[in-house]
């Protein structure tokens, strides 16, 4: 028997990708699941982006990169901060990535040291946790509340402040509960930092899937301070419907990304050449379709909002990502066909076996009482997920 490490065992596998495997594995056995599990875009990447791809491959641009990944892109990256975020940052100081999620791993992993406390505000993506676990770090949650639209109050971040407190992960707009956060909360978020000498991991992987009223801020854009002390994490995988292309990047300071590097040269030594390329084009070239994949996306939020409070459950329109979190308590104690609903894993294992629709538990994100539902899926397959929850729910007595 070869023993796995303490720190890996300790760690549970990705439930979003767990969930998605168990909906992909039930289709192949010729059951008509609709996942609405899996957090990605349905749509093709746009043709521009798998031509450059194509033409990559042509050129023989199919050997190993600079660890940092190649300049051409990483000026993309730098040109797309500046014309997008009014950030600046130079090409020393952007790493590309095996998508975001190795950039906020690596993030992690170069900046906290064993027994330091991460702060994260919770219902959190699924991997920020594990991820603080894997650098051994403590995973110190905030809970925020529905009631409060889950903005964050910066006088109770206060009372979780400690000694060993060295970091803060942030992800606006938020997966899983939809969630953008206001500039004021930002820049009250951005005090909080500088006051207590945290540094700040912001995530914004949903920087372009967002809704009207709401804007997107960036958290280093909110000044000079606050920019030195902030690792900032995007990636293609969401805006362009690139997820398995795998490119992701980070930009802060410049030793912060120097270590990051020094990780990948050890570990991944680069983001795949070929998707390198194509995502020079996807940044470079015509933004059409971020513009219609975003406002498809909106057109559907529209519609699973109005049939879910049709059904009888009580849903605002969030303003980002294309998740809604979904409030099931009052299923909680109750039975279909004889079953008890005690938790959100028992109610999203009974409606993926009866009514073939995969959903992701609210405990993966670190909240009892809720079901993750991704509306990035075609109209056709949420018409028959919205039908199928209708029915489901009829049967809960
Ligand atoms: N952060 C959040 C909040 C996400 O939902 C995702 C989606 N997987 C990621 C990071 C990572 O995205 P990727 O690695 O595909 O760039
Ligand atoms: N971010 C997506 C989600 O939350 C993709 C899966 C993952 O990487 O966790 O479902």
């Amino acid at each position: 028997m070869i023993p796995i490490s303490e720190t890996v065992e300790k760690i549970k596998p990705s439930a979003t990708l767990s969930l998605s495997a168990k909906a992909i594995k039930m289709k192949a056995e010729g059951k008509d699941v609709v996942s609405l599990a899996a957090g990605e875009p349905d749509f093709p990447t746009p043709e521009n982006i798998k031509d450059a791809a194509f033409d990559a491959i042509r050129a023989d641009k199919t050997k190993y990169t600079t660890a940092a990944g190649i300049l051409p892109l990483r000026e993309a990256i730098k040109d797309k901060l500046k014309r997008d975020n009014g950030l600046d940052y130079s090409e020393d100081e952007i790493v590309v990535t095996v998508g975001a999620k190795q950039a906020l791993f690596n993030a992690l992993m170069v900046t906290v040291n064993p027994g330091d406390e991460v702060m994260i505000l919770a219902p959190c993506w699924v991997s920020y946790i594990a991820q603080v676990k894997f650098a051994r770090a403590v995973p110190v949650i905030f809970p925020l509340q529905e009631e409060r639209d889950y903005q964050p109050n910066v006088d109770d971040l206060e009372k979780l402040i400690t000694s060993r407190t060295r970091c803060i992960v942030l992800n606006t707009p938020n997966n899983p509960t939809g969630v953008v956060y206001a500039k004021d909360t930002l820049e009250g978020i951005a005090e909080f930092a500088v006051k207590h000498n945290l540094f700040v991991i912001s995530d914004e992987v949903y920087e372009k899937i967002i809704y009207p009223p709401a804007r997107h801020i960036s958290f280093p854009f909110l000044g000079e301070g606050v920019k030195e002390r902030t690792i900032l994490v995007n990636g293609l995988s969401k805006a362009y419907s690139m997820t398995g292309w795998r490119i992701g990047y980070a930009a802060g300071p410049k030793e912060v990304i120097d270590a990051m590097i020094k990780i990948q040269g050890h570990s991944t030594s680069n983001a795949t050449s070929i998707s390198q390329y194509a995502a020079i084009e996807a940044l470079r070239g015509p933004q059409d379709s971020v513009e219609e994949m975003r406002r498809e996306f909106q057109k559907r939020r529209d519609y699973v909002v109005k049939r879910l409070n049709a059904i009888g459950f009580s849903v605002k329109r969030p303003l980002g990502a294309f998740y809604i979190f979904l409030n099931v308590k009052h299923l909680f104690g109750k039975r279909y066909d004889g079953k008890e609903i005690k938790d959100s894993t028992d109610l999203c294992e009974l409606m993926l076996e009866r009514a073939l629709v995969a959903a992701v538990p609210g405990s993966a994100f670190g909240r009892e009482g809720y079901i993750r539902l991704s509306y990035a899926a075609s109209n056709e397959m949420l018409k028959k997920a919205m039908d199928r929850i209708e029915c489901f729910v009829k049967n809960i007595r």
